[in-house]
């Protein structure tokens, strides 16, 4: 049974139930615990929770050491299309926003990693719009021939495929998915998509996909603003266990970026503060203890750097999403505006501050071999 299957079972409006009828007491029974299991999770993102923020920090940070040590891994996303043939309302790549359209060659891509690579990220994410025709599989295996003898992770985050088509990538040097579910609320996510994207099903099926055609990293999430932030984020949690437990040669990374401004200005429907981002991470390493935690750079700085220790695993530096906004089209569109412009060396710099450790490189082909 895929996990579609066991989605379909999911009362989400008794899990919502759950999230806003927690109380204080429940929320300190909970945390007298010394291991969290799924069913604790929608009472730690509650808003009784909220008020044990530093007791949840304390405990994040502690298993956070425990399971990673004291390093943070560096990557950075390349873009390498805003060609798009979805219209999903928040997002400023939507093919009916009218504005030049670009796609990096092949040639131009290298160009674009070499700068990345110059400053030291071995780990690089390919992103692009969805639109199979302009930028095929054939494309990304090309690309990634050529970028896998620098960078020891090549990540994408493009449109869903078919299991043998990420096999043929992976044969090629892919290493990992990302693909975000947006919203686990069926409902509003057909409101909020056109094209086909819109296949709810689909997508949600795509890590499985990657997993068994043997990518070494699945990275899942949804973006807050879409719909309630704690049942979403509830739902990924479930999502990321149950792909732990049947593709457990895959490491599991999870991502809940905030809707930021972006060509359409879509208003979110509700905004996640900073406090209440804390608390989804804080709860997540409590439950999922070996979980990959990424920010991106869409958070602002302050924030990123007081997250650093406290469950955070992995963030991007120097990022720009916009094709060729490395070096050769630095005017062109952006996905989405990013709050945090350092570059990767003043990024690795305040993590060391911290005491900790960036990581530019964790793995090397060789050791598969
Ligand atoms: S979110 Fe992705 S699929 Fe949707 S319009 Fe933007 S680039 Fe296209």
């Amino acid at each position: 049974m895929g996990f579609s299957e066991v989605f379909k079972r999911i009362d989400q409006e008794k899990i919502k139930e759950t999230v806003y009828s927690t109380t204080v007491e429940k929320v300190e029974s909970i945390l007298k615990k010394k291991r969290w299991s799924i069913e604790d999770f929608p009472h730690l993102v509650s808003p009784a929770a909220g008020h044990y923020l530093e007791k949840m920090a304390a405990i994040s940070r502690r298993i956070t050491f425990l399971r990673f040590g004291k390093v943070i891994r560096l990557y950075a996303p390349l873009y390498v299309s805003n060609s798009c043939v979805n219209a999903c309302k928040y997002c400023g790549f939507n093919v009916n926003n009218r504005f030049p359209r670009i796609t990096l060659t092949v040639k131009e891509v290298l160009e674009e990693a070499n700068e990345i690579f110059s400053h030291g990220i071995g780990h690089i994410l390919l992103v692009s719009g969805e639109d199979r025709k302009e930028v095929s599989p054939e494309y990304f295996e090309e690309v990634v021939t050529n970028l896998k003898d620098r960078f020891y992770a090549i990540s994408i985050e493009v449109y869903p495929m078919e299991e043998y088509e990420y096999r043929k990538l992976a044969d090629a040097g892919v290493t990992g998915i990302a693909v975000y579910q947006e919203t686990y609320n069926p409902e509003r996510y057909k409101k909020l998509h056109r094209g086909p994207k819109a296949d709810f099903f689909y997508r949600l099926e795509t890590p499985e996909r990657a997993a068994k055609a043997g990518f070494r990293e699945l990275g899942i999430g949804a973006l807050f603003g879409l719909s309630d932030f704690r049942v979403d984020l509830t739902m990924v949690a479930i999502h990321a266990r149950y792909l732990m437990k049947h593709y457990w040669k895959s490491r599991v990374a999870i991502s809940f970026p905030r809707l930021r401004d972006a060509e359409g200005h879509f208003k979110p429907f509700e905004v996640v503060t900073d406090r209440q981002l804390a608390q989804v991470i804080f709860a997540l390493r409590m439950v999922l203890n070996d979980v990959d935690i990424v920010l991106s750079t869409r958070e602002n700085p302050s924030f990123r750097d007081g997250m650093l220790g406290l469950g955070v695993t992995r963030i991007s530096a120097g990022s720009k999403t916009n094709p060729g906004g490395y070096s050769i089209h630095p005017g062109a569109l952006k996905q989405f505006e990013i709050a945090d412009n350092r570059s990767p060396e003043e990024v690795a710099e305040v993590i060391e501050r911290k005491g900790l450790e960036p990581v530019w490189k964790d793995f090397d082909r060789s050791f598969l071999f």
